[in-house]
């Protein structure tokens, strides 16, 4: 597709980013493309109803695509394709197809060969990562957990060893049981943010512990929409030099452990084989 093609807001599916919460966040091009919309795909048609109000948009047709209708949805959104219309896809609020619906829809758009793009814009989890001073390089976006049973438990486990940062998405009311169970499976010392309202009012960057993190939501009593922001687990024997090793023994050695005492210590805090550090020792 030409550059041309995607100026010019051409026939097709459009997946339209809209604010998070700040109305000021809707960027001109997802104005220019719902303006132009022939058909708007939304998931609440009073909630999108007042946004395309405000920007004076008037499409000729809506189609509700939530958890329940995104499949009749989905050849609703097909036959306007085929009828060569401009569809608009947007979500309550943020990036469509991010723990809202757009992914099926954008699959069957591309799967009949019909142009898909997108006019991005919030998201709630790329604002809470970038403000929450962990690690941006490798990120794993979770969404929402499962509730409960043997998925949960799944996703649990593998965040325990997770390198990379992770985020999640949590309602008010499940926020304290969230962080209860990440305390079960992680280091109740890992570091956590919990961005709330973000672009909103009453937007707050919550920055501890997982321990802290359980009694702030027990003392406040959460309201509004939350970001789970967990840092990454470092420890992991590759991020930890030879160097380090020899550091934290000497700091033990001078401190009068035995070096079998010493090498037991580093080998867990570091949480790293004992015998590469007893190589270290040995060699020393
Ligand atoms: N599509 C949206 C996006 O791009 O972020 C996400 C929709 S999902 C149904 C709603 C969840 O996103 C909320 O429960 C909350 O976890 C998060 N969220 C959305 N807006 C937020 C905001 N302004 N501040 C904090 N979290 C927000």
């Amino acid at each position: 597709m030409s550059n041309d093609a995607i100026q010019t807001i051409i026939p097709g599916l459009w997946l339209v980013a809209t604010p998070i919460g700040n109305l000021q966040d809707m960027t001109s091009r997802s104005i220019a493309v719902l303006t132009a919309a022939h058909v708007v795909c939304c998931e609440d048609t009073r909630h999108s109803g007042r946004l395309l109000k405000h920007i004076g948009a008037q499409p000729q047709r809506l189609i509700v695509a939530n958890e329940h209708t995104e499949h009749d949805a989905t050849s609703q959104v097909l036959d306007a394709l085929a009828a060569g219309h401009i569809v608009a896809l947007i979500t309550d609020a943020g990036t469509p197809g991010i723990s809202d619906p757009g992914e099926r829809i954008a699959r069957a758009a591309i799967t009949a060969g019909y142009f898909v793009s997108a006019t991005p814009g919030p998201a709630a989890f790329v604002m809470a990562v970038i403000i929450s001073g962990f690690s941006t390089t490798r990120i794993a976006f979770d969404g929402f957990l499962p509730r409960a049973g043997a998925e949960r438990r799944q996703r649990l486990t593998e965040i325990t060893r997770e390198r990379r940062t992770i985020v999640l998405y949590e309602a008010p009311h499940r926020l304290a049981k969230t962080i209860a169970d990440l305390i079960t499976v992680c280091d109740p010392e890992r570091r956590v943010v919990l961005a709330r309202e973000l672009t909103k009012l009453h937007e707050e960057t919550w920055r501890g512990t997982l321990t802290q993190a359980l009694q702030h939501v027990c003392d406040i009593e959460p309201r509004g929409e939350y970001v789970i922001v967990l840092e990454g687990v470092s420890n992991s024997s590759d991020d930890v030099s030879d160097d380090d090793i020899l550091e934290q023994l000497r700091v033990r050695k001078s401190a009068g452990l035995s070096n079998r005492d010493a090498v037991d210590e580093v080998s867990s805090v570091l949480d790293i084989a004992r015998k590469r550090v007893y190589d270290l020792q040995i060699q020393q």
